[in-house]
């Protein structure tokens, strides 16, 4: 099996409000609040913590979590988990500080894609790929994926039916509300869906494409490309999260063998991606470039059984859950995806609760649940709350949770940047990294490159390290306190 190098940016929602529900801060001033202890410690709002990851403040005030990059999946799923407690212990702090102060305020950091205005924000996933297979050639063949990857991976949500954006009147096509026009809330797979703007473009804000073509490798930009996938939703399941690595890994690898591929591309890929969301049973026909017609589940189906001979035995359990997600779709039975997938949990929840409050999708009630769902803190997030009960899954030892919060992954270049902060951190050496280069800040010290990300050790970081050690002061400082 080959192996790829990949990462998960998560951007959170913040909001601070008061007891009543009423907004208590800007989201600029709760930032701040946010990341006091973190500028403290690096004198900045951008750092890179023990565990390889970066922890910055973008643009918009949405704190985000880089992951480290990562060659296994699950190890992946197991870092961006860990982002979510290192961003809910700040959150935590925080409101310790405000609630000492004297302020109705409480921060809550919400891990989705939309805010209450209806602004979206970002999952963005990253995938290693080589420079020589022609990444022009790359978006003819993932964007139908990546279009349809919804109904295994979206995160669920509730939209009017007309799209969000109001890009263009929508005619409900399929199931009960069929020719209904404008008609009421309805449950998606995926709200972002509606706020995709372009197939392909190396801008991320202003258009928002499925894929973003930026040719910024981190890598040795003879050898490497960066592909840099805006589509997916953030995902609270780890089995959902899990899926959104370990398929779109199987269907590049097939990409990259040269072998004939499924020719599955779309007439119109963002008409296509909200049709999609909207569509439950996954049959509503979409037009092909061909000039036929094809559907949700035949594509995913197409893919999952052409990546089939790709797979080694590891990744069995990946083609059982793949297949699993769109018989879901396929039959209307959600007993395993209720269980598992963040579009079938919230459904089944979000179905119980209208019912039992004698209220529809649109009742206000529900986007408070939406909302809860996807909050990070453990003690009073929705997703949490069912995991406990058994509602959702946990596939992740906690051990290892907590692990990777103050460890990098030991199998690709995050390793040797771990071993670099961690050290620096006890020491009390300045030093500044990314996701290339380390260095420390004292005048005259050379940088240390690392332009390949499988590389997990290095004669010259062993000598930054050894000079990190006798340099240090006496007096080791603590490391950040939430990481
Ligand atoms: P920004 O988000 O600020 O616009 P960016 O896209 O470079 O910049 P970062 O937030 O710095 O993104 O995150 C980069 C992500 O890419 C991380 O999750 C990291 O693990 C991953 N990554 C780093 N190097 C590679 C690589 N060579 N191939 C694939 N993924 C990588
Ligand atoms: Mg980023
Ligand atoms: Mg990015």
């Amino acid at each position: 099996m080959k192996r790829r190098v990949g990462g998960l940016e998560t951007e959170y929602g913040l909001v601070c409000v008061r007891a009543d529900g009423s907004r208590a801060l800007e989201p600029e001033a709760a930032a701040r609040e946010l990341f006091r202890p973190v500028v403290a410690m690096g004198r900045s709002s951008n750092v890179f913590l023990r565990n390889a990851a970066r922890l910055y403040l973008d643009v918009g005030s949405h704190p985000e979590y880089a992951s480290a990059e990562c060659d296994d999946w699950w190890e992946l799923v197991a870092q961006d988990r860990a982002g979510d407690r290192i961003f809910a212990d700040l959150a935590a702090q925080a409101n310790q500080r405000l609630a000492a102060d004297g302020q109705d305020a409480r921060i809550h950091l919400l891990k989705n894609n939309v805010d209450s205005a209806g602004n979206a924000f970002g999952s963005h996933e990253n995938y290693l790929v080589d420079r020589r297979g022609e990444f022009t050639r790359l978006p003819r063949y993932l964007l139908p994926f990546l279009v349809t990857r919804q109904i295994v991976t979206g995160a669920g949500g509730v939209v009017r039916s007309a799209p969000e954006d109001g890009s263009f009147p929508h005619r409900v096509v399929n199931g009960p509300d069929a020719g209904a026009e404008d008609a009421d809330a309805q449950f998606v797979f995926s709200r972002r869906s509606d706020h995709m703007w372009e197939a392909v473009s190396s801008a991320t804000t202003r258009t928002r494409p499925i894929i973003n073509t930026r040719d910024e490798p981190h890598g040795d930009p003879t050898r490497f490309r960066r592909l840099h996938v805006i589509v997916g939703d953030s995902t609270m399941s780890e089995v959902s999260t899990h899926l959104r690595f370990a398929t779109t890994d199987l269907v590049l690898r097939a990409i990259e063998s040269g072998r004939a591929l499924p020719e599955l591309a779309l007439a119109d890929d963002i008409a296509a991606i909200r049709v999609v969301a909207r569509d439950l049973t996954g049959t509503t026909a979409i037009r092909t470039a061909g000039g036929g017609t094809t559907t949700a589940i035949e594509i995913q189906q197409r893919w999952l059984d052409h990546v089939t001979g790709f797979a080694d035995d590891s990744e069995r359990e990946v083609l059982e859950n793949w297949q699993r997600a769109i018989d879901a779709v396929r039959t209307g039975d959600r007993s395993w995806a209720a269980q598992n997938l963040d579009w079938a949990i919230k459904e089944r929840l979000f179905g119980q609760v209208a019912e039992r409050r004698g209220v529809g999708l649109e009742d206000p009630a529900i986007e408070r649940l939406d909302l809860a769902y996807h909050d990070i803190d453990p003690t009073q997030g929705v997703f949490h709350a069912l995991q406990r009960r058994g509602l959702a899954p946990q596939m992740l030892e906690e051990a290892r949770i907590e692990a990777a919060r103050t460890t990098a992954p030991t199998t690709t270049r995050a390793h040797l940047r771990g071993q670099v902060v961690t050290a620096a951190q006890k020491h009390g050496v300045d030093h500044v990294v990314d996701w290339t280069t380390l260095r420390l800040t004292r005048p005259g010290a050379m940088p240390v490159q690392v332009l390949d990300p499988f590389v997990t050790e290095l004669p010259a970081v062993d000598d930054l390290l050894a000079e990190i050690r006798s340099q240090g002061t006496a007096a080791p400082v603590d490391p950040m306190p939430f990481a």
